[in-house]
Formats: C-alpha cells, structure tokens, sequence
C-alpha cells in the first residue's frame, strides 16, 4: 500500500482501564476510499478503538495519524478538522430539539473555533448558521429523510435516528467516517436504506471505516474487513477470506 493512499493508520496502540488490557498494541491501516470493516466478538475492544483515534479517550502507548498527520494527543475537535468524523455507538439524548436542530449540533460542538468566533466575528457566526441550516436540509434531502426536519428528534424511531446521526456527519464534509454499529437496533427496511446511503456516500469518495456485529450487513458492504479479538488484530482480508478462517470462528465460539 502506498503511503499516500493510507488515511487513517492506527500504530501500536494500547490502552488499559486499572488492570484491564482493552486495546492491546492494535495496528492496521484503512485505505482512501474503502469501506472497512472492523469486527470481532462482544468486548473485544472495537469502540475503545474509536475512542482512541477519533480523541475521546487518551492511549497509554503508539500514535494515530491521520491524512500522515499526528492526531495521537489531539482533542475530538482538532481530529475532526483533518477530516475525520465518528458516529457513537448509542445515539445522543436529543430532548427538546427537531430533527434539523439535532443535525445543527455536531458541527458546533466539534469547532471549536465557533464560541470564540461569537464574539470576535458575530456576522461571520450569523452567515456561518444560515449556511449550516441549508446545508442541513440539502443533506437531509439527500437521505429522503427531508420531511422529518421539523419533527421532534425523540419521536424518530432508532432506526431513523441512526440515518440522522449519519445525516448529520456528513455536515462535517468528512474524508473519513467511522461508525459504531450504524444498524445496531435498525429494521430491515431501514438497514437497506443505510445501506445504500454508505454505498453512494462512498462512490462520491468517502473512506468509511465500520464496526458491525451484523454479518450479513458488514459482509456485503465492507472490504476488506478487519476482525479484532482481546484488543489486537487477529486476521484481516477480503469478507470471504475472513468468514473462512478458522482463528476468527473460534474467536467468536471462545468469546
Ligand atoms: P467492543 O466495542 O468491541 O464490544 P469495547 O471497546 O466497548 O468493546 O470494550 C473493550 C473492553 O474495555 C471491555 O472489557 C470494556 O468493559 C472495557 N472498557 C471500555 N471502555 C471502558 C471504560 N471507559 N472504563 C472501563 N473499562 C472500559
Ligand atoms: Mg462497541
């Protein structure tokens, strides 16, 4: 793999809570332009993963670096400004708020340039939120979800918030999404719909990089696929190299 086609490189990483190994020196690469799939059993440290690259949470040893950039000791916000967006595992509590409201807030809350910006460059901030309500409802309207805008979030099935929650990354102009189990909870119709929508998100150049505990799902749609097991990379290759490989079925009979 040439270095340039790399954008998201996970070196070495390890992270422990007390005496609990959760990453344990995981390295892999995701390449410009593939959708990813990162799997493994139940606790194998997949999220901790995201925590890790996307600034939640702070390694104990190895880098992350994304588009050849040092991302290791950067906060979410500054990992999000090289192009790397993340989608949470479990939804955010959006009470009180609509649907394009909801969409509003990621953007905010991962620029942290923006409440500064309130007060040195009001009109800016002003222009700025106009902008971003547009770009919201196009995006929206992308997903043929348009006509929830102004409905409550809470009254939004999980299925459909997942497809706002990927809705509402795309706000951010992402090179690289990672998402945490997007159809975790999700019905088969709406799975479908998600499905299509991370395919055509692709062809227009997003990398993608998923954990999935559906197999069908993940199996179709991702290649290649990365199985992680007790925190380090047990196996990577193509969806049927992996479905295949006797390390990976019985790292989920022994999980
Ligand atoms: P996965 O997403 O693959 O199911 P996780 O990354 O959520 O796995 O968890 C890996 C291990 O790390 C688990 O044993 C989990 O309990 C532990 N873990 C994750 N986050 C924390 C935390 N904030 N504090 C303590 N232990 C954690
Ligand atoms: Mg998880």
């Amino acid at each position: 793999m040439e270095k340039e086609d790399v954008v998201l490189e996970v070196d070495t990483l390890r992270k422990t809570f007390g005496g609990l190994v959760a990453t344990d020196n995981a390295s892999f690469q995701v390449e410009r332009g593939t959708i990813t799939g990162l799997i493994g059993p139940n606790g194998a440290g997949k999220s901790t993963l995201f925590n890790l690259i996307t600034g939640f949470y702070e390694q104990d040893s190895g880098a992350v670096r994304v588009n050849g950039a040092d991302v290791t000791n950067a906060e979410p916000h500054e990992v999000a400004e090289h192009g790397l967006i993340r989608t949470f595992q479990t939804p955010r509590k959006l009470e009180g708020m609509t649907v394009r409201e909801a969409m509003l807030v990621g953007p905010q809350a991962q620029d942290g340039e923006s409440f500064i910006s309130l007060f040195t460059n009001p009109g800016k901030v002003h222009d700025q939120e106009k902008q971003n309500l547009e770009d919201a409802q196009r995006i929206l309207e992308e997903f043929e979800i348009g006509h929830l805008a102004t409905q409550a979030a809470t009254d939004l099935s999980g299925g459909q918030m997942k497809l706002v929650e990927l809705a509402r990354a795309m706000l951010a102009e992402p090179e690289v999404l990672l998402l945490d189990e997007p159809v975790a909870g999700v019905n088969p119709t709406l799975a479908n719909k998600l499905r299509d929508q991370i395919a055509r998100l692709n062809e227009e150049g997003v990398t993608f990089c998923i954990i999935e505990h559906d197999m069908d799902f993940i199996m179709n749609l991702a290649d290649p696929i990365i199985v992680l097991d007790q925190g380090s990379v047990l196996v990577e290759g193509t969806p049927d190299a992996v479905r295949n490989d006797d390390r990976v079925i019985d790292a989920y009979l022994g999980g």
